[in-house]
């Protein structure tokens, strides 16, 4: 057994830390001790809420106000990041302890920034593992985090039990530009800052998005009335009770319609073949096989060989050096 396993559900955080740093290593040995701590997990969940909002719009401190808010409610929660610009920079915006000052220092919460990864996909499997290493060290939410571009949003609504999408009140009449696709991950948009000289604004902006959202085709893991768009104050604190009244009501009508577990099993599914896609092109990627594909590359260019019998080559030849 793994002496990091029982520190772990005992709710040590040096012990969880220790573990996600763990599985963030791309070291064969570690990467072999990682798979069979998580394999070893006890079946503990949380509920796993993804967060996404572009920056300025209030995120950190949303989650600085929402999980200090939680943790008076007796709960204990874990903070995650699928920051993309650490898979581009190695430098990590999101996490960052000092935008979070007071729950970083709460005992019941824990902040951990995004892995830096060469590649956002990298980023996100790390991350999901780091949310079942929260699980089973006792926290009761987990909130994953990420910033509004790119791929990043899909990828942590495919974590997510509850996936919402902070908001800024709009200046004029336009929906922020906010994409279709995004929208229609969400189960809930909240729209931060309805406070002092935004709050009208902030109240026309949850108007237009209620009105977008109901022009969305009908999920069947949605109770009446959601997706829903909702004001809150990050700096107030105004809404917040609210927008986790929603979140649990949410959650507990798909635990009741079996669409919780479902979901997880549905994610459980993608993430596998994901983790099995990734698996082949690192096989393409070790030096003897670049160097195979190099050649072949070479022959199909050159004429001597066509794309689909250079292909079907390579793919023998990785099989052979399996056996
Ligand atoms: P992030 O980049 O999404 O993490 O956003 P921050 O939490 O750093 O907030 C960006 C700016 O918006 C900061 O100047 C915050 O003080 C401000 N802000 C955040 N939440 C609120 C809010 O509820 N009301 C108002 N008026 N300002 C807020």
């Amino acid at each position: 057994m793994d002496d990091l396993l029982e520190p772990l559900m005992q709710g040590d955080r040096r012990a969880l830390s220790r573990a996600i740093t763990l599985i963030e290593s791309t070291r064969a040995d570690h990467r072999e001790r990682a798979i069979s701590l998580l394999s070893r997990l006890p079946d503990r969940q949380a509920l796993r809420i993804g967060l996404s909002g572009t920056p300025g719009v209030g995120k950190s401190t949303f989650i600085e106000a929402f999980g200090t808010m939680l943790t008076a409610k007796g709960m204990k929660v874990a903070v995650l990041a699928v920051d993309p610009s650490s898979a581009r920079s190695g430098g990590s915006i999101l996490g960052d302890k000092t935008r979070m000052e007071h729950l970083s220092r709460n005992p019941d919460a824990f902040i951990r920034p995004s892995p830096s990864s060469a590649e956002l996909g990298g980023v996100a499997r790390r991350t999901r593992e780091a949310v079942r290493l929260c699980e089973a060290a006792g926290y009761d939410v987990v909130l994953i985090e990420t910033v509004g571009v790119g791929q990043s949003e899909t990828l942590v609504a495919d974590m997510s039990d509850v996936f919402v999408l902070l908001l800024a009140p709009a200046g004029g009449d336009e929906l922020q530009g906010v994409k279709r696709g995004i929208m229609e991950m969400a189960d809930l948009i909240l729209v931060n800052k309805a406070d002092g000289d935004l709050l009208s604004a902030a109240r026309r902006t949850v108007s237009d998005y209620s009105g977008a959202l109901r022009l969305l085709r009908k999920r069947p893991q949605d109770p009446k009335g959601f997706p829903k768009a909702l004001p809150v104050s990050a700096a107030t604190g105004e809404g917040l009770d609210n927008a986790w009244d929603q979140m649990t009501a949410l959650a507990e009508w798909r635990r009741a319609e079996s669409h919780f577990d479902a979901n997880r099993a549905a994610q459980a599914r993608h993430w596998f073949l994901a983790e099995l896609r990734a698996g082949v092109l690192a096989q393409l990627d070790a030096p003897d096989a670049k160097a195979q594909v190099q050649d072949l590359g070479d022959a199909v260019a050159a004429g001597r060989m066509t794309p689909g019998a250079a292909a079907a080559r390579m793919l023998d030849h990785l099989a052979a050096k399996r056996k």
